[in-house]
């Protein structure tokens, strides 16, 4: 928790709400996981859990494997709770 007027520089896109890039200098455009911005949210298109973070779906952007499969025009690895097991479960 951060009070009493702290100001984070806020350099064009670098850090949203504080929380920069998870791949910095990569390709990813999703957010570092922190306490305040957990990676806990589906993908909106694959819907594999624990793909995003709040702040990437406020920004509506899906996870880095279906952003690499649309760009590049492979085939979306769709979650299918039948086969698949989540990811990362607590
Ligand atoms: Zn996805």
């Amino acid at each position: 928790m951060r009070e009493g007027g702290w100001e984070w520089e806020d350099d064009e896109d670098d850090l949203i709400d504080g929380v920069g890039f998870a791949d910095p200098g990569g390709e990813s455009a999703l957010r570092a996981a922190t306490p305040d911005n957990p990676r806990n949210l589906p993908c909106p298109t694959c819907h594999w859990p624990n793909r995003l973070t709040p702040i990437d779906r406020a920004r509506g952007y899906q996870c880095d494997s279906c952003a690499v499969a649309q760009q590049r025009g492979l085939e979306i690895d769709y979650f299918d709770p039948e086969v698949d097991e989540p990811e990362d479960v607590e």
